[in-house]
C-alpha cells in the first residue's frame, strides 16, 4: 500500500481534487465526463477511509432545486407508484421562489451572482446528477411532506432526496466516480498550494497523515473541496466568537479550515459571513458527542420538531418565535439562538397534540432521552434535575402561552392548524399577546402527558469562505483577478449564505460549482 501511495503521489495528474465529499465527487464526475478522452483525476482526502464522505455522509441528502412541480418531477423520481400520484400536492418551485427564499433568509446579503448561478443551474444539475451520476432521486415523503386529509402535502420548497440519505448519496457517487476512472485516496491532507512563476497553481504540498511525511503532488488544475472550518474549535472561536467553541460538531471532525488558510497565504480573498452568525447550526441533542458526528446516527441528533411546540432556556423562558417560518427556513439559525442562551442549552416541549407530529428519525425512544410528565408542574420539577434553573417561570411561560392561544381562538375561530403552510395560528390577538410571539402553529400545551427533550447547538458548516467566479468556480485574488488553475466548491465557497440558509441548498451549491469546476479543469487538461 505504501508503495502504491507513493507511486500515486509522485506522478503528475491533470486534476487534483482535495476532499472526497459531495462537492468533490460532483467535481470528479463532471471532470471525468466532460472531455474525451477524460483527464486523469485524483481525489485526496485527509480523513481515514472510515470517515469517507465528509459532511455529505451525514446529510439527509435533501437537495433544493427549482422545479416544475409534480408532473415535471415524476420522470426523475423512483418512489411514486401511479396510484399515489393523485394523492400528492407538490406545487412548482420557480427560480424566483428559490432566489426569493435565499434573499429572504440571508437578509438580502447573499451575493447576487453566486445565488443566481446556483438557482439558475439547480434543476439542470439535478437532472445531470441523475443522468451522469446515476443518482436515484426520490420524493422525500417522510421529511418534507405532511399527511393532510389523506394527501401528501409538500412544504418548504424542498422535495428531493435519495435512498439511505447521505450514506446512500456518497456511496453511489463514489462508485460512479471510481467506475469512470477517478482515484480516491484517504489519509493524505492538502497543506500548501504550489504556484509557478506566473502565479498559476500547479500542485499541492500534501502530508501523509500519521507519519507526517510531506510530498509535492503535481497537477494541471487543483479543485479544493476540503470543507469549511466548523470542526476547528480554535478557529471557530477566533473567527466567529468565543461562544462558538462550545458548539457540538454535527458532521466530520476533519473540516478544520486547512485549505482556507493555505489559500489565504496565497493571496486568495476570504468573503462572506465570518461573524457570530456565520454558520449553519441547528437544535441538536444535548447528549450527542461534542467534537464530531456519529457515523451510525448521523443527522438523527437533529431536533427540528419545535414548530409544533415551544423551546425554553434554563430560566424557563422562550427565546425564539418557534413558528416564525417553516422549519426549512429556521432550523439553520436556531442553533445559534440556543448557543446564545445561558449554559447554551434549551428544552423543546410538546403536549400530546404536538407529540403526534414528531418524526421518528429524530424523536424515537432509542435515539433521544425523553422527560415525560403528566402535568407542567411535574415536568418543571423533573427538568430542574436536568439543569432547569427556574421551574416557576417555566410553569408561568406555559400558562401565558396557553392563555394567549385561547384568546386568539376566540377572536379567530376559523384559523385552523395546518403544519404544511404558514397557517397564521398564533399567540397574538387584540385582547392578549405575548412579548415574543409564536406566529404560526400555536397550539396550546395542555394535553398531557407532556414531553421535554434537551437540546444544544450543533454546528453544521461555516458560511465564510473563498471568493470565486461563479462561471467557472475559479478562486479570486484579493484584487479580483483569477488564480489560474485553482478552483473551489462546496463549503469552502464564501458569500452565498449569511446568518441563515434555505434547507437543502448546501448540496446543490456544491454540485453546481463542482460541476463547473470539473468541466473547466477538464477542458484545460484537454487544451494542454
Ligand atoms: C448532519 C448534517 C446534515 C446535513 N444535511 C444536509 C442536507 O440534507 N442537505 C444539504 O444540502 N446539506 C446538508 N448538510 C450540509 C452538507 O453536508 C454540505 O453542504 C456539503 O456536504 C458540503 O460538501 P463539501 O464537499 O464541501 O464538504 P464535505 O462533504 O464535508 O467534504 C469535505 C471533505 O474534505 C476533507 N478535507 C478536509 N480538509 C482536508 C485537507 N486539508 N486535505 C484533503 N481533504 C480535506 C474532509 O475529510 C471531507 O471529507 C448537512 C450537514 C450535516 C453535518
Amino acid at each position: 500500500m505504501a508503495t502504491d501511495l507513493h507511486t500515486l503521489l509522485d506522478r503528475p495528474w491533470d486534476i487534483l481534487i482535495l476532499g472526497s465529499g459531495a462537492a468533490a465527487l460532483s467535481t470528479a464526475l463532471s471532470a471525468l465526463t466532460s472531455t474525451s478522452p477524460p483527464p486523469s483525476v485524483l481525489l485526496l482526502d485527509k480523513a481515514p477511509p472510515e470517515w469517507a464522505g465528509g459532511n455529505g455522509y451525514f446529510t439527509a441528502a435533501a437537495y433544493r432545486t427549482a422545479h416544475p412541480g409534480l408532473s415535471g418531477l415524476l420522470p426523475i423520481v423512483s418512489n411514486v407508484p401511479s396510484d399515489l400520484e393523485d394523492k400528492i400536492d407538490l406545487a412548482p418551485y420557480t427560480e424566483d421562489d428559490f432566489l426569493g427564499d435565499l434573499e429572504r433568509v440571508t437578509g438580502g446579503r447573499s451575493d447576487e451572482k453566486l445565488g443566481k448561478a446556483v438557482v439558475g443551474a439547480s434543476w439542470e444539475t439535478v437532472k445531470w446528477l441523475k443522468e451522469v451520476g446515476k443518482v436515484d432521486w426520490q420524493l422525500s415523503f417522510r421529511r418534507q411532506a405532511y399527511e393532510v386529509e389523506g394527501r401528501f402535502v409538500f412544504w418548504g420548497g424542498l422535495c428531493l432526496t435519495v435512498p439511505d440519505g447521505g450514506k446512500g448519496l456518497v456511496k453511489g457517487l463514489r462508485e460512479r466516480v471510481e467506475h469512470l476512472g477517478g482515484v480516491i485516496v484517504h489519509g493524505v491532507a492538502g497543506r500548501e498550494l504550489v504556484t509557478d512563476a506566473k502565479g498559476s497553481v500547479v500542485g499541492v504540498k500534501v502530508e501523509i497523515v500519521g507519519d507526517g511525511e510531506r510530498k509535492q503532488v503535481q497537477a494541471g488544475s487543483v479543485v479544493m473541496c476540503a470543507g469549511g472550518f466548523e470542526a476547528n474549535r480554535d478557529l471557530r472561536g477566533e473567527w466567529m466568537g468565543e461562544g462558538w467553541k462550545a458548539a457540538h460538531v454535527r458532521g466530520t471532525p476533519h473540516n478544520t479550515g486547512d485549505m482556507l488558510i493555505a489559500s489565504r497565504k496565497l493571496g486568495a480573498k476570504l468573503v462572506g459571513d465570518f461573524s457570530g452568525s456565520g454558520c449553519h447550526s441547528t437544535a441538536w441533542d444535548a447528549d450527542s458527542p461534542a467534537d464530531g458526528g456519529d457515523r451510525e446516527k448521523t443527522n438523527e441528533f437533529t431536533k427540528s420538531g419545535y414548530p409544533l411546540g415551544i423551546m425554553v432556556n434554563v430560566k424557563g423562558e422562550r427565546f425564539v418565535d418557534e413558528g416564525v417560518d417553516l422549519r426549512n427556513y429556521t432550523y439553520a439559525k436556531f442553533g445559534r439562538a440556543i448557543l446564545e442562551q445561558p449554559e447554551g442549552v434549551a428544552w423543546q416541549i410538546w403536549d400530546q397534540q404536538g407529540v403526534a407530529y414528531l418524526r421518528k428519525e429524530e424523536y424515537r425512544d432509542e435515539i433521544v432521552r425523553k422527560v415525560w410528565a403528566d402535568s407542567i408542574d411535574e415536568l418543571a420539577v423533573k427538568l430542574v434535575k436536568d439543569g432547569l434553573q427556574d421551574s416557576t417561570q417555566l410553569t408561568e411561560t406555559v400558562k401565558k402561552f396557553n392563555d394567549c392561544i385561547e384568546a386568539f381562538g376566540k377572536e379567530k375561530p376559523d384559523v385552523q392548524l395546518n403544519p404544511s403552510v404558514r397557517d397564521g395560528l398564533s399567540t397574538q390577538s387584540s385582547t392578549k399577546r405575548l412579548e415574543l410571539a409564536k406566529s404560526n402553529w400555536a397550539i396550546p400545551i395542555k394535553q398531557g402527558p407532556f414531553l421535554a427533550v434537551k437540546v444544544t447547538s450543533g454546528v453544521t458548516f461555516t458560511f465564510g469562505g473563498l471568493e470565486i467566479d461563479p462561471e467557472d468556480a475559479i478562486v479570486l485574488n484579493e484584487d479580483g483577478s483569477k488564480i489560474e488553475g485553482l478552483h473551489c466548491a462546496g463549503e469552502m465557497v464564501g458569500g452565498l449564505f449569511y446568518g441563515n440558509y434555505p434547507g437543502g441548498s448546501g448540496l446543490t451549491a456544491g454540485a453546481v460549482f463542482g460541476q463547473r469546476a470539473g468541466r473547466v479543469a477538464a477542458e484545460r487538461a484537454a487544451r494542454t
